[in-house]
């Protein structure tokens, strides 16, 4: 293994004749791989119901749309609703949404594409669309690359868009609770653009201040849009912001199974094509590189980066060292991967200035 030129040093490492310790990554790598190894992620539980909470409900954590339901009524999780219209798709829901009921008993709703008011026929969406003056998301346009643009918004500022966003959103994800309180999130919504506007893939939302550095709240990419590359590029776009603001994040738990899955293999891309590129440094025989170099030049959270490695099955221990070894198998199939994910993120075209809402007192 120790020949292998594709395997690289986890560095600092010593001895200390136990049980290696990552003296500078705090904690020993060994212990903490053992804990992640067993951590479960659960599945992604994006927004649960909006009806209105009483006083004497037990009020969940304020994660703002979403949060985990732990008291949930059998009927928040039955699917109410048969079909929607948005824009030139008609899509079945997945899940419950708490969409007004008189609207629910219909056999489709319509969906205005570009502000996601909804309406009970398609006349009546036809006559909205001579006066709804929007062709594209409301908020700031920070980002376009050829046909693919992000819009921030502030839940705050554009209560209405972002309550209705949540309400579509809760259609494709199970297991969260939806609140009417979207004060406390920022919207991050891609589209597509043609000539007749821009076109909502998906959205992210995150926590305008995160105690636990979420740097995605809840995620999702439109069915129409799934398994082409978007929900890796929403992800992506996620930690570009993470860069901008010199922080790691990771994304509010529980994941979806989906949600894990894409981040698993966003992750694995990302950790796999920076230890690719990396090169022995002079007087050096192998390349060398910490966990934390990982997570500053990823923004992935240390967690995520060591239970990637650790489930790769690359940290191998050798001679007192951690030595992450990469298999041809391995650098075959992620540059095959590599080659098909054709649309990146590219920071040149991100416009955007973080805020530091901790100073800004009430949002
Ligand atoms: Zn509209």
């Amino acid at each position: 293994m120790s020949e292998d030129s594709n395997s690289a040093i986890l560095d600092p490492i010593e001895d200390d004749g136990r049980r290696a310790s990552i003296g500078s990554l705090g904690g020993s790598i060994g212990s903490s791989i053992g804990s992640l190894g067993e951590i479960e992620i659960a599945p992604l539980t994006p927004l649960t119901p909006l009806t209105p909470l009483t006083p004497q409900q037990n009020v969940p954590r304020q994660t703002g749309s979403l949060a985990t339901h732990s008291d949930d009524h059998a009927i928040t999780r039955i699917k109410n609703m048969k079909m929607i219209e948005l824009g030139k798709y008609r899509i079945k829901p997945w899940y419950f949404s708490p969409y007004p009921q008189e609207i629910t008993s219909l056999d489709c709703i319509y969906i205005c594409e570009f502000c996601l008011k909804y309406r009970k026929s398609r006349k009546c969406l036809e006559r909205h669309l001579h006066k709804c003056p929007f062709k594209h998301p409301p908020g700031n346009e920070i980002y376009r690359k050829g046909s693919v643009s992000f819009f921030e918004l502030d839940g705050r500022k554009n209560k209405l868009y972002a309550q209705n966003l949540c309400l579509l959103a809760k259609l494709f994800l199970d297991h969260k609770t939806l609140y009417y309180d979207t004060d406390p999130f920022l919207f991050y919504v891609m589209t597509e653009c043609d000539m007749r506007g821009y076109h909502i893939v998906g959205y992210f939302s995150k926590e305008k201040e995160s105690s636990e550095d979420y740097n995605v709240a809840c995620i999702l990419t439109l069915p129409p849009y799934q398994r082409k590359g978007y929900g890796k590029l929403l992800i992506e776009f996620s930690y570009e912001l993470s860069k901008f603001e010199g922080k790691t994040g990771s994304p509010e738990k529980p994941l979806s199974d989906l949600g894990l899955l894409s981040y698993r293999s966003y992750w694995k891309q990302t950790i796999l094509e920076i230890l690719i590129a990396l090169k022995p440094q002079e007087g050096q025989e192998k390349p060398q590189l910490t966990i934390n170099e990982i997570c500053e030049q990823t923004s992935i959270k240390k967690e995520d980066v060591i239970s990637t490695l650790t489930n790769l099955e690359l940290i191998n221990y050798y001679r007192g060292q951690y030595i992450l070894t990469l298999n041809k198998e391995l650098v075959d199939s992620h540059r095959k991967i590599m080659e098909k994910r054709k649309v990146r993120i590219d920071s040149k075209y991100l416009h955007w200035t973080p805020k530091d809402w901790a100073k800004r007192g009430k949002w």
